[in-house]
This record gives C-alpha cells, sequence and structure tokens, in this order.
C-alpha cells in the first residue's frame, strides 16, 4: 500500500485550518453506487461523506442508527486533543473537532460541548511528557499544573496519587445520540436510503464481491461496498475475527446532590485518569447525572446476545473509584447505567482499508474505545479510499493490524 504522508493526511477534504464554510452541496451524480453496512458513527460519516462525493448510498443496518447494542449508542463521548505520542490520531482529531464545529452549526443543532478536559498524569508519565511538543507545535490551548495547584483550581477532586494535570479548555464531550440522528437526517434529506436488515457480505468472484444478502434473502448489488460494523466486525469475516474483538464495558451515572453545581458540565470538565486507576467521565449535564467508566478492556462478549445488566463488582470498583477521587460524590445515588462494548483492534489502531480479495470492498472499524471523536475523519477517509483519491493512512491498515496481533501473540 502507498504511503500517506502527514502533509497529505492533513489534507483530507480539505487542509486543516480552511475548511469549507460550510457543507458541499450534495455533488452531481458521479453515477457510482455504494452501499454500507453499519450505521454506528463511522458507517452514518462513511455514508454522508460518499453521498456528498456524488455516490448514490444505501446504508443498512440490523437495528438502525445508533442503537443501543452499538458501540455508537448511549449520552456521550469525550473529545480531546492529548494523544500522547499518537500523531496520526493527534491530527485527526485536530481535523475531527474542526468538522464537527461545522456541521453542528450547519444542521442548527448541539453536539459539541467544550466544557474543557483534565487528564490525571501518574509518575509514569511518558504517555503525557510525549503529547506536550505536539500540542504546543499545533498551537493546541492547554494549561499543566502540579497536584497542588490542580487542586486550587478544582477543589472537588481529590488528587491522590496524581503528578499533574493536563487541561485543555476547548475540549469536551459530543452527544453521541444527537450526532448519530442528526447526520442521519441530513443523509436522508439528502436523498440517502436506509435498509434495516442483518446483511452478510456475498461471494468473492474475480477479486470483486458480487453483492450484500439480506435477511430476507434478497440481493443488493452496488460498485462499492463499506462494512462498518463496529464489534460485529469479528462475526462478518473471518481474517477479523482475532483482530477485531468486543469487549464489555460497563459505564454509570451518578446523581450530583440538590443544589450543588460544582460537578455540572458549566463548572467542570470531562477528565481521564491514566494513573493507577484507569477511569474516565464526565460532569452532570442537564439531562444527565455524573458519568464514570473503567477503561481497562473488558471480557470478550458477542454484542448481539450479551445482557446489558452491569455486574456489583464492577459497579463496586466505580463506587471505590468515586470515593476516592470525588469524595462530595461518596453516596450518590446511581441513576443509570449502561452495558456497552469496545471494538478493541491491536494497538487500538483503527483498520480502515481494502479487503483482502475484493476490490469493491472495503473495511471501516476497530474504533477501539476512542473512535466516536475521529469520526467525521474516517468518513472523509473512507470516501476518498472509495472513490480512489487516496489511500488510507497506512496505520490503519489490515496487514499492520494483523503483524501487531502476531507479535502479540508469539510464543
Ligand atoms: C462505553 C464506551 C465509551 C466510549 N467512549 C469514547 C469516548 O469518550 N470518546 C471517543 O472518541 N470514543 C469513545 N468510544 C468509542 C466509540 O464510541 C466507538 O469507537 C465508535 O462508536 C464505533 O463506531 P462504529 O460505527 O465502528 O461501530 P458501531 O457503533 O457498533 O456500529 C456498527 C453498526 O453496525 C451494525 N451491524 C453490525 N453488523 C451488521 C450486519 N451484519 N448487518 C447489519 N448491521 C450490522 C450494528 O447494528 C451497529 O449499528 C466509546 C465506546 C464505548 C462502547
Amino acid at each position: 500500500m502507498a504511503s500517506t504522508t502527514r502533509r497529505d493526511f492533513l489534507k483530507t477534504g480539505a487542509a486543516v485550518g480552511t475548511i469549507a464554510a460550510s457543507t458541499p452541496a450534495i455533488a452531481k451524480s458521479s453515477g457510482q453506487s455504494a452501499i454500507v453496512v453499519g450505521a454506528g458513527i463511522f458507517g452514518l460519516w462513511s455514508a454522508f461523506q460518499l453521498q456528498a462525493s456524488g455516490y448514490a448510498v444505501t446504508l443498512i443496518d440490523a437495528w438502525g442508527p445508533g442503537n443501543e447494542r452499538s458501540s455508537s449508542g448511549g449520552e456521550s463521548r469525550i473529545i480531546r486533543a492529548t494523544y500522547g505520542p499518537k500523531r496520526t490520531y493527534f491530527d485527526m482529531v485536530l481535523r475531527a473537532m474542526k468538522l464537527w464545529k461545522m456541521y453542528e452549526k450547519e444542521w442548527g443543532t448541539t453536539i459539541f460541548h467544550p466544557c474543557g478536559m483534565l487528564w490525571f498524569t501518574s509518575p509514569n508519565d511518558s504517555y503525557e511528557q510525549a503529547a506536550l511538543p505536539m500540542l504546543r507545535e499545533a498551537e493546541v490551548q492547554f494549561e499543566v499544573r502540579n497536584a497542588t495547584d490542580s487542586a486550587t483550581r478544582w477543589p472537588q477532586i481529590n488528587f491522590e496519587g496524581v503528578s499533574w494535570t493536563i487541561y485543555e479548555p476547548d475540549a469536551g464531550y459530543l452527544d453521541a445520540r444527537t450526532a448519530c440522528a442528526a447526520i442521519f437526517a441530513a443523509f436522508r434529506k439528502n436523498g440517502g436510503k436506509f435498509v434495516k436488515a442483518f446483511a452478510k457480505p456475498g461471494q468473492v468472484r474475480s477479486g470483486a464481491m458480487d453483492g450484500i444478502v439480506l435477511s430476507s434473502g434478497s440481493v443488493l448489488k452496488a460498485d462499492a461496498y463499506v462494512f462498518a460494523c463496529g464489534p460485529w466486525l469479528g462475526q462478518t469475516f473471518d481474517f477479523l475475527k482475532p483482530i477485531i474483538r468486543a469487549t464489555r464495558q460497563e459505564v454509570y451515572f451518578f446523581g450530583t446532590p440538590e443544589g450543588m453545581r460544582s460537578f455540572d458540565d458549566t463548572e467542570f470538565p470531562v477528565w481521564i485518569d491514566n494513573g493507577e486507576h484507569i477511569y474516565y467521565g464526565m460532569p452532570a449535564s442537564n439531562s444527565k447525572g455524573f458519568k464514570i467508566a473503567n477503561d481497562v478492556r473488558g471480557p470478550v462478549i458477542d454484542p448481539t446476545s450479551e445482557p446489558r445488566t452491569i455486574t456489583e463488582a464492577e459497579l463496586k470498583g466505580a463506587r471505590d473509584y468515586l470515593e476516592l477521587r470525588f469524595p462530595q460524590l461518596a453516596d450518590a445515588p446511581l441513576l443509570e447505567s449502561r452495558v456497552c462494548q469496545y471494538e478493541a483492534a491491536p494497538r487500538d489502531r483503527f483498520i480502515i482499508d481494502r479487503h483482502p480479495e475484493a476490490s469493491n470492498a472495503w473495511i471501516a472499524g476497530g474504533g477501539s474505545g476512542h473512535g466516536f471523536k475521529h469520526s467525521p475523519v474516517v468518513g472523509e477517509i473512507v470516501r476518498d479510499a472509495v472513490s480512489g483519491i487516496k489511500q488510507p493512512p497506512e496505520d490503519m491498515s489490515l496487514s499492520l493490524a494483523l503483524e501487531t496481533y502476531k507479535s502479540f501473540n508469539k510464543t
């Protein structure tokens, strides 16, 4: 696969900082058609971008856009620029931030809540140290504080075990449900077709896929096929089975005491603890409580049949953490919980690449617990790959994912 330089990558669609003021009007039909299987956030943006470049697009999902089983379901997702040494994802998120803001304005809805992001760093801080030069170089606003100064700035937090913090005032969270609904509405408004069905890849003959087989038995055909099946990708293609695993993740929403505003998104940032405890969370908003989740990969599950019931042991872990880090919330009532799954890929790298045997089929997945924020750019990468404009970044190739998987599993 040809390599993609950083400059090329930043230029995906339009150069960072010079994004078109409004959505490109739906291009004149290219006469080409595409089917996107999966209406999670990767599939939605892929469908939207392909459509905007002139493809007649059919989107298929077994349970609907951003459904509750999907990895894109639920309320909120963190968006931040601190990405350790990961240049590809750092460049991507800078562009994604601009695209989210541009499209929410265009669609007249609020998706991006810039309440700030606070990152807790442990004594082992090589990841965070690697992030700082990139933040500086790109002129991302950020503040670094030691634990004492952090405690003065956020007296709601107990910084025990935290060495120093990074605060990004322009980061925040995205409304996941609103985002999925808004992209889907725009796609439909622009003439996109939606089919609610379980779909399987057709046969590969002479180097091309011959269609998509729906649960009804009918077959849909197009010039190009994109499989954005999230945690189901390992069930969709045997070659992805070992490298995309659906891992079980629990999420909790706790109620803040009446009259207390200091944990609301007007006064409190989203936060990530990258120390001894790998937890993250969001402030309370008008509609939701204080969110907290364990970022450690849980057991592998089947995303279709897994019961979405939390476990006592995981809840206790979250409560213990809440008591340690946010003592005023120690007795906060649990308002709501979710069981979701990451679609974990080797080294948390996305997989956006051509099917190894079918030149007209593409894979877009492996969001690995951090994909939502990047999804507008994923849509652009898929659009450019399918239409033959540009190869996806090598960092996201199937061969690299397979190599990485094999190197982890050497005996
Ligand atoms: C608890 C949790 C917290 C997260 N937090 C963050 C965060 O803070 N920030 C961030 O950036 N990212 C976060 N992520 C990651 C992010 O949400 C995911 O990477 C992203 O949503 C993946 O989207 P997707 O479209 O690839 O998969 P999905 O959303 O799962 O979409 C796949 C879709 O394909 C459909 N489908 C699958 N197979 C078939 C088939 N055969 N036929 C028809 N339809 C099919 C499914 O119904 C589903 O709708 C988090 C994820 C989880 C689970």
